[in-house]
């Protein structure tokens, strides 16, 4: 059975400049398509794929990842804001590793693209007033 799944791959830093994602293709038989790939702030790698091939090789090569060290989260969740609920204090705009938080400097208002957004779920918690929501 084929399957294709996107997933958020979490490179820490000595990892980052390892052909690992390579190896997918290369030792697993799978197909993959980067939807985005960026550093953090704490310099980790951070990618979002799309990863096709058999379930079998898929397993296969999510126990590679895993093995190698890289942190593997499904993307089958999505994240919104509760604009109602949204005070504009800021305080996502730090730990947001994509940069999908910008403060708008003439309304001081917090904008949020969640075109930018990989469901890493951090800002989730730094919301005081839980304006940040994770939906399945
Ligand atoms: S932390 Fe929450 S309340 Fe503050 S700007 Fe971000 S989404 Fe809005
Ligand atoms: S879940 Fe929050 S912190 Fe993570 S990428 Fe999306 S907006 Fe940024």
């Amino acid at each position: 059975m084929v399957v294709s799944k996107r997933i958020v791959l979490h490179f820490p830093k000595r990892l980052v400049d390892r052909p690992i994602v390579y190896r997918l293709v290369k030792d697993h038989n799978l197909e993959f398509n980067i939807l985005k790939a960026l550093f953090t702030q704490k310099e980790e790698g951070l990618m979002v794929l799309e990863i096709k091939g058999e379930q079998k090789d898929y397993d296969k090569g999510i126990r590679y990842l895993t093995k190698s060290g890289v942190k593997i989260q499904a993307l089958s969740q999505d994240v919104t804001r509760n604009e109602e609920r949204c005070t504009h204090c800021g305080a996502c705009i730090t730990v947001c590793p994509t940069g999908a938080f910008e403060l708008e400097p003439l309304t001081m208002r917090v904008n949020f693209n969640d075109a930018k957004c990989v469901a890493c779920e951090l800002c989730i918690k730094a919301c005081p007033p839980r304006a940040m929501e994770l939906h399945f």
